[in-house]
C-alpha cells in the first residue's frame, strides 16, 4: 500500500443502508436445502443462525416487523458470511449479496463503531496502516507473537498467534540465484499482462505470497504492470455492512486498473478476488460505474486460476517446470470460502499443486466447510470461530502433513494461530508458495 489511495470517510457512511432488495429476498422458496451446510445452525441448532433463518429476518425487517437493533442484529452479526448456503440453493439466492445490504441497516453502537472504524483504519487507510505493519513485521521478526502467542489467552493472546501464522516458511525460501540465471523479473517479457492487486493485509504481512505469485506468472510467461493508486478491495469493509467506503474503495481501484490498461487482474486473496469480483453488486445503483466494474470483474483472476487455465491450454511444457521439482512432501488443501463457494473455483488450487511431481495433495474432509476466521470474525465471535474451527483442526493434526495449503490470508492466520495454540508446527501457507518453491 506503499501509494495506496487514501478513501475518507463520508458522513453519510453513518446512516442506515437502503432498504434491502426485496428482489433478491423474493429468490428463496424456503426449501431449507441451505440449512444443513450453515456451519452456525450445525453448532447452535437454532434457525435463526441457518441461512433460512436468516432471510426470514432479513424479510421481516424490510417488512417493519423487526428491529434492526434486537435479533436481527444478533443472528445477522454471527454470520460467517462464508456463502456455503449459496452453493447448494437450488433457487439461486444471493445471500452474500443481501448479507451485506443485511448488514449496512444495522444502526451502529457507538463504541462497536469506534472499534471497528479504528480496526479497519489501522488494517485498511495506507497512513496508519503503514505503521501497523511495520510494527506487526517487528514483533513478528523477534520471535514475540509466536513465543507469547503459545502461552497468552485472551484477545492479545488471539492477536499474537494470529499475526506469528503470517511468517514466511523458511524450508519455502528460494536459495539465491546464480548470477545472471534469474529469468524471472515480473516486468519484463512480451506475454500477457497483469496488475497484482497489492491489498492492504496481503502487502503487509503477506509480502513473500505477492513474490512467489510474480514469480511464478513470470515463469509462465506473464508481464506485470504497476498500477499505482490501488486501495483497499474494500472487501472487509462490505462485509462489515459498511458499503459506502466500500465503493469508494471500488471506484479507486476501477480508476487505478484502468488506467493501467492491463489484460488480467490477478490476485493471491480469495476474499480480495471475491470482492473484485463482487463491484457490479456493489454499484449496481450507479450505472456507469456499474458499466467500468463489469469491464474490470471480468479480467479478475485468481492467481491458481490463471495458472491453471494456462497450464489446460498451453502446449509449451517449458513454461511449467512442474517435474523439475524440488520438493517433497504431503499437502492437505483447505478451500478458502470466498475461492470455493464465493467465486466457484475448486479444482484449480488441486491443479497447480499436483502439477508438482514431488507433493502428495490430499484435501481435508471438511476443505469446503468455513475455518471459523471469516475476516474480522474471529476477533468478533471468539467461541463460536473456535467452535467452527475445531474439526478442521483436527483433519490438519491427523494428517500427518508437511504443509497446510489455503489461499486466503484470513484462513492461513486461523488455522495458523490454532496449530500454533494446539502446539502443532505444521506451516500454513498459500499454495502458490509451494509452486513457487518447487519451480525454483
Ligand atoms: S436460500 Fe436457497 S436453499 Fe436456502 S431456503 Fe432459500 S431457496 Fe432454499
Ligand atoms: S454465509 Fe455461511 S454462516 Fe452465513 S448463513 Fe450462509 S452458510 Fe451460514
Amino acid at each position: 500500500m506503499a501509494d495506496g489511495a487514501v478513501i475518507d470517510s463520508p458522513p453519510e457512511a453513518d446512516s442506515p443502508g437502503p432498504e434491502i432488495s426485496g428482489e433478491l429476498l423474493a429468490a428463496c422458496v424456503h426449501c431449507g436445502f441451505c440449512v444443513p451446510v450453515c456451519p452456525t445452525w450445525d453448532i447452535l441448532r437454532e434457525e435463526n443462525d441457518s441461512p433460512r433463518g436468516r432471510l426470514y429476518l432479513m424479510r421481516a425487517e424490510a417488512d417493519g416487523r423487526v428491529d434492526p437493533q434486537g435479533a436481527f442484529a444478533v443472528h445477522i452479526g454471527r454470520c460467517l458470511g462464508c456463502r456455503a448456503c449459496e452453493s447448494v440453493c437450488p433457487a439461486g439466492v444471493e445471500y452474500g449479496h443481501l448479507l451485506e445490504q443485511a448488514r449496512a441497516r444495522i444502526p451502529p453502537r457507538p463504541e462497536a463503531r469506534r472499534r471497528e472504524r479504528w480496526l479497519l483504519a489501522a488494517l485498511t487507510d495506507p497512513r496508519p496502516a503503514r505503521i501497523t505493519y511495520a510494527v506487526a513485521r517487528f514483533i513478528r521478526a523477534s520471535g514475540l507473537a509466536a513465543g507469547l502467542g503459545r502461552r497468552l489467552p485472551g484477545t492479545v493472546g488471539r492477536m499474537l498467534r494470529l499475526l506469528a501464522a503470517t511468517r514466511p516458511t523458511p524450508a519455502l525460501e528460494r536459495p539465491p540465484a546464480e548470477p545472471g540465471a534469474d529469468t524471472t523479473d515480473p516486468e519484463s517479457g512480451d506475454g500477457e499482462s497483469y496488475v497484482l492487486l497489492e491489498g492492504c493485509v496481503m502487502d503487509g504481512l503477506f509480502g513473500h505470497v505477492h513474490t512467489a505469485a510474480r514469480r511464478t506468472l513470470a515463469m509462465a510467461g506473464y508481464r506485470e504492470i504497476r498500477a499505482p493508486g490501488q486501495a483497499c478491495c474494500g472487501a472487509l469493509h462490505a462485509h462489515a455492512g459498511l458499503l459506502v467506503q466500500a465503493r469508494a474503495m471500488a471506484r479507486a481501484n476501477i480508476e487505478a486498473f484502468e488506467r493501467a490498461d492491463c489484460d488480467w487482474i490477478v490476485t493471491d486473496s480469495a476474499g480480495c478476488g471475491a470482492g473484485l469480483k463482487d463491484y457490479p453488486a456493489w454499484l449496481a445503483d450507479e450505472p456507469e460505474w456499474k458499466e467500468r466494474a463489469e469491464a474490470i470483474a471480468s479480467r479478475v483472476r485468481d492467481v491458481t486460476e490463471i495458472l491453471a487455465t494456462a497450464m489446460k491450454t498451453s502446449g509449451d511444457s517449458a513454461r511449467f517446470p512442474g517435474g523439475a521439482t524440488t520438493l517433497q512432501g504431503r499437502v492437505g488443501y483447505d478451500a478458502p470460502c470466498h475461492l470455493h463457494h464465493g467465486q466457484r473455483i475448486q479444482s484449480e488450487p488441486l491443479e497447480i499443486l499436483r502439477s508438482v511431481r514431488g507433493l502428495e495433495v490430499e484435501e481435508l474432509p471438511s476443505a469446503d466447510r468455513c475455518c471459523g476466521g471469516a475476516g474480522l470474525y474471529s476477533l468478533a465471535h471468539p467461541d463460536l470461530a473456535i467452535a467452527v474451527r475445531a474439526p478442521k483442526l483436527a483433519e490438519a493434526q491427523q494428517g500427518a502433513y508437511d504443509w497446510i495449503a489455503t489461499g486466503n490470508p484470513g484462513c492461513i492466520m486461523y488455522i495458523g494461530a490454532g496449530l500454533l495454540w494446539s502446539g502443532d508446527r505444521t506451516p500454513v501457507v498459500h499454495p502458490i508458495e509451494l509452486v513457487d518453491r518447487a519451480w525454483s
